[in-house]
């Protein structure tokens, strides 16, 4: 079959989902596949694809049509400018989440330019927030945390894709990873993205997270803010007077973590929003 044919019956696999272009998405597939730029496609509409491909494309494209995101088809997603691996069993990094990143690298650079500090990255996933700290801030010490195993995999070959020895990755829940190798009150940044969705909303969520995220990233619990209060509450060991414990929030979730933070006794709180005008993130201060 030539190249156009097979865009053809892409097209018509995934035709009729919703938040897709199907034209598109078949020929960054396809591009992927045969390893050549996009332009390359539509030049050489009338080329043979030899039949392995050819099986692959049309493999790929049904699952497509369930749903399967086109990041883990990928294996490879941008964080940051950072092309990073991913696949099932890490939450694909999203944009709202390099709001939060870049807050934090500039805070770095504005009050700890000239420091060795450490930042903690807890529920890391696919190491996206910690790696990319300790990719753009070379002077921290970043350790990342996260209870499956899947993630600490993965992170760890991002980890090791930018030879970064400033970032390591720990096995376990929350902060247990980190109670025996002698950090306490040593850490000027906390920064969590952890599972924040409301447990009846699960079944809500459009069907490319719903099917195949990690539900374990995503599902925060009856009203979402089951990490929160255990992060706000343990992590109080870990971070120095005066350092930053810093969330990514749902959009309707910013005043009910405020009330948690300040409830642990928090100080200078603050709500920043993302770019859609939604609370994004929550940060506050350890006394
Ligand atoms: N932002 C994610 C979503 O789209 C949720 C991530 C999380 O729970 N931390 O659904």
């Amino acid at each position: 079959m030539v190249i156009g044919e097979l865009l053809e019956i892409g097209k018509t696999l995934i035709e009729g989902r919703d938040y897709i272009d199907p034209i598109l998405e078949s020929i960054l597939v396809l591009s992927n596949l045969l390893e050549v730029d996009k332009s390359y496609i539509y030049i050489h509409l009338d080329e043979e694809v030899d039949r392995e491909t050819e099986e692959k494309f049309i493999h790929i494209m049904e699952k497509r049509s369930h749903g399967y995101p086109l990041q883990y088809i990928f294996g490879e997603w941008d964080f940051m400018g950072l092309p990073l691996h991913v696949e099932e069993g890490v939450l694909i990094p999203r944009p709202e989440t390099e709001l939060m990143v870049e807050y934090i690298i500039e805070y770095i650079s504005k009050y700890h330019r000239n420091e060795d500090i450490k930042v903690l990255d807890i529920g890391t996933g696919s190491g996206a927030i910690a790696i990319s700290i300790g990719k753009y801030c070379p002077r921290t010490r970043v350790y990342g945390t996260d209870m499956e195993d899947i993630p600490i995999r993965v992170a760890n070959i991002n980890r090791n894709r930018y030879g970064l020895s400033n970032v390591s990755f720990y096995h376990g829940n929350l902060f247990e990873p980190l109670e025996d190798i002698g950090i306490d009150g040593e850490a000027q940044i906390i920064v969590s993205n952890p599972p924040y969705i409301r447990s009846e909303d699960m079944s809500t969520l459009q069907v490319e997270v719903r099917e195949f995220e990690p539900k374990s990233a995503l599902d925060g619990g009856r009203d979402g803010l089951d990490y929160y209060r255990k992060i706000s509450i343990g992590g109080k060991r870990y971070l120095r007077p005066g350092g930053m414990l810093i969330y990514e929030i749902g959009y309707d979730q910013g005043k009910d973590v405020e009330n948690i933070l300040r409830e642990q006794g928090f100080t200078c709180i603050s709500i920043l929003k993302d770019l859609q005008g939604h609370d994004r993130i929550v940060l506050g201060f350890l006394k």
